[in-house]
């Protein structure tokens, strides 16, 4: 059987890996993001449909979900870096809405039509599980996916439906380049000492690689995954 699947953020990143991914294994997949130029570089040499939407305004998310999903991939999210201090309210809500309020109303909206058997993912990450002294925001956004997740699992565990949490550490995308540029600047380090810096956390020493990323998407979309629920599973290379 054909499933139906939608992933967030789905421009770029772990998102276009996850959706290449699905489409590659026969699935009708559907990406969504903001940029419409962004999902059709995505959806190049692949069957998906591109839809833009913004996971933060109610009513976009709302309107994604014309027809149920079988599984449903929270990935949009982002955040900067900068201690406490320097972390502006605006800074602060945005940080907040993409990753929290935008799994929230993905999630929710999803629930309304999802058939049993089916799957909620978000991407979350060890920022989940720990804190960080440049990650004030988003550490507490992701904590609270988890904490969404954790409670949505209970919620639906006796209607045939999985929630969990897929955590990696740095991986190879946009967002972690930004977190590269950021700590070769400050310590004024070249890029491989700065890549240093940035994975010294994961006991692997490297940055982690889309699709090893992608792999635990798809496992806990998979049916050997059926009694997975409320699980944080950590793509970190033994950091967690
Ligand atoms: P990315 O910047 O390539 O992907 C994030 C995607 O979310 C982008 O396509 C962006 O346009 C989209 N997005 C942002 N705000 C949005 C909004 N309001 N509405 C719709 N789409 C929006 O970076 P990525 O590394 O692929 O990140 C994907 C997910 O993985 C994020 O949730 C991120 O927090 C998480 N993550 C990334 C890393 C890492 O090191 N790269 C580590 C742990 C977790």
């Amino acid at each position: 059987m054909t499933r139906r699947i939608l992933v967030t953020g789905g421009g770029s990143g772990i998102g276009r890996v996850v959706a290449r991914a699905f489409a590659a294994e026969g699935d009708h997949v559907t990406i969504t993001g903001r940029r419409i130029k962004a999902l059709q570089d995505t959806a190049a040499g692949f069957d998906m449909d591109c839809r833009t939407a913004d996971v933060t305004d109610e009513a976009q998310v709302q309107a994604l979900f014309d027809a149920p999903f079988d599984v449903v991939i929270a990935n949009a999210g982002g955040g900067v870096a900068g201690k406490l201090r320097s972390v502006t309210l605006d800074d602060w809500n945005a940080t907040l809405a993409v990753n929290m309020t935008g799994t929230f109303l993905v999630f929710r909206e999803a629930l309304h039509q999802m058939p049993s058997g089916g799957r909620l993912i978000a991407m979350a990450s060890t920022a989940s599980l720990k804190g960080g002294a440049t990650i004030p925001a988003y550490a507490a956004a992701k904590h609270g996916v988890l904490g969404l997740v954790r409670s949505v699992a209970q919620e639906v565990a006796k209607k045939g439906i999985t929630c969990n949490a897929v955590c990696p550490g740095f991986v190879e995308t946009s967002l972690a380049e930004a977190a590269i540029s950021a700590v070769s600047k400050r310590f004024d380090l070249d890029r491989d000492a700065a890549i240093a810096e940035v994975v010294s956390g994961n006991p692997m020493g490297r940055l982690i690689a889309p699709d090893e990323v992608s792999a635990a998407v798809m496992f806990l979309a998979s049916p050997a995954a059926s009694m997975v629920n409320g699980h944080a599973l950590s793509v970190a290379g033994g950091e967690i």
